[in-house]
């Protein structure tokens, strides 16, 4: 393993480049506090996985950080303003971000911890600091339906623009903000699409100006909904949908499967630091007002805190995470 980089150590690193870690780069930056990135892809990766065409549901104002100004001419930002904003916030901060550059082990102990990762030329690399932030966020593994045909490649957990669906009869799974956004994108892209939820109605938390449409269509049934019902099995030219209520089958013709049924943190890199999990919850164990873990030294930052609920951390408020990490570490001087 080489040690080019051990030799120095710097005040805080950062496992993950999204949003929010660009955050606690921004506040280390401000506080003068050394401090590296890094990311197994690039800069914000995990938006590169959302809808092409997506609105944020924040407005421009809310997604800032470290003070550097979202001017847009709308209200709220598209996936693309939001990569180019986040880019800029590095740039203007002069924040050290290790882009292709994956963590791989993070051992020792406060004040002396070493980061091992593997960047894109495959050699590995150790880096030493003070105290570590993970901020890897929510979206690392979907959560699969767990049922026989999920393997099938038309089975897609994340869903990009509505094309390749044209004159394709698609079963969207889910009804929270995603799967209602695809549903419509589709169906206005002349794909026949289909809408299955195990529960009675749409998420309350999905987009109010969105409610009324989405609505509509399945009221006038142009997108066919089926309330309580789970995918029972995904067969090559069909899906077989189960009744939560009276366990009734019912098949339907099937082109593509677009589950919209959310993603899950992996904890296994927080597990093996000794840093505990809410088994309920999925939430690291920290103090939300240092966002110190129960490892001294260890911080966590962004959506990773939400746990398994990320409806209740996203950037909007994951920002803040960076301000109080800088000052916790500048207090703990
Ligand atoms: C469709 C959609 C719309 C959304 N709209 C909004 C909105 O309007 N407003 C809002 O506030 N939030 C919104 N969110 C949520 C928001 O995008 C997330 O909360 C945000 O991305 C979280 O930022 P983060 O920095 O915590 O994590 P992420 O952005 O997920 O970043 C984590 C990073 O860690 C990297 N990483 C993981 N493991 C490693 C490793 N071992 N080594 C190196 N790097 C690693 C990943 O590559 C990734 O880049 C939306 C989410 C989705 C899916």
């Amino acid at each position: 393993m080489s040690e080019r980089h051990r030799e120095q150590r710097h005040d805080l690193l950062v496992v993950g480049a999204g949003p929010c870690g660009i955050a606690v780069g921004a506040a280390a930056e401000h506080a003068g506090l050394s401090c590296v990135l890094f990311d197994r892809g690039c800069i914000t990766n995990s938006l590169l996985d959302y809808p092409y065409y997506m609105t944020f549901f924040s407005t421009a104002v809310m997604l800032e950080v470290g003070d550097v100004p979202f001017t847009i001419p709308d209200a709220k930002p598209t996936r693309r303003e939001a990569i180019a904003y986040y880019r800029r916030v590095v740039e203007h901060w002069g924040i050290d971000v290790r882009q292709y550059e994956e963590v791989l082990a993070i051992e020792g102990s406060e004040g002396d911890f070493t980061v091992h990762t593997r960047p894109s030329d495959g050699m590995e690399h150790s880096y030493g600091a003070a105290a570590v932030v993970i901020a890897t966020g929510g979206f690392q593994s979907p959560n699969f339906l767990e049922v026989p045909g999920e393997e099938l490649p038309k089975v897609r957990h994340y869903y990009h623009e509505p094309y390749p669906y044209y004159d394709q009869d698609v079963l969207v799974v889910g009804a929270g903000n995603s799967a209602v956004e695809a549903a419509l994108e589709m169906f206005r892209n002349g794909a026949r699409v289909s809408l299955a939820h195990f529960l009675g109605e749409i998420d309350r938390g999905v987009k109010p100006w969105v409610v009324p449409d989405i609505n509509n269509r399945l009221e006038r049934g142009e997108i066919p909904v089926y309330w309580h019902h789970r995918v029972a099995r995904i067969e090559p030219g069909s899906v077989v949908l189960r009744s939560e209520q009276n366990g009734r089958e019912t098949e339907i013709a099937n082109d593509f499967v677009v589950a919209m049924t959310g993603w899950r943190p992996d904890h296994a890199p927080l597990v093996a630091l000794g840093i505990g999990i809410d088994e309920e919850t999925g939430i690291p164990e920290h103090d939300p007002a240092t966002m110190r873990t129960n490892v001294p030294g260890l911080y966590i930052a962004g959506v990773i805190a939400a746990g398994y609920n990320a409806n209740k951390i996203f950037i909007e408020n994951g920002r803040e995470h960076g301000g109080l990490i800088v000052a916790d570490r500048l207090s703990a001087r």
